[in-house]
């Protein structure tokens, strides 16, 4: 992406951030998801593979609470 969807600026910084993840009552929490950071907000944005896997961690059968990391599934 080349500017904030939020802001405009066009300093957009790769990081880590945790994500929650919440489906039926099910939640997973996935540290150290890899995303995009707006330099002058802060506004997170996460690419497209990277929805793509959380959605599949979705998908699998999981307790009512898990907390996992990132680089375990990716
Ligand atoms: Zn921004």
């Amino acid at each position: 992406m080349k500017k904030c969807f939020v802001c405009g600026h066009e300093t957009i910084n790769h990081g880590f951030t945790n994500k929650i993840l919440e489906d039926n009552g099910h939640f997973i929490i996935v540290k150290d998801v890899p995303c995009l950071i707006c330099a002058n907000c802060g506004e997170i944005y996460f690419e497209t593979d990277v929805i793509l896997k959380l959605e599949n961690i979705l998908n699998r059968n999981v307790s009512e609470l898990e907390i996992i990391s990132y680089r375990q599934v990716a």
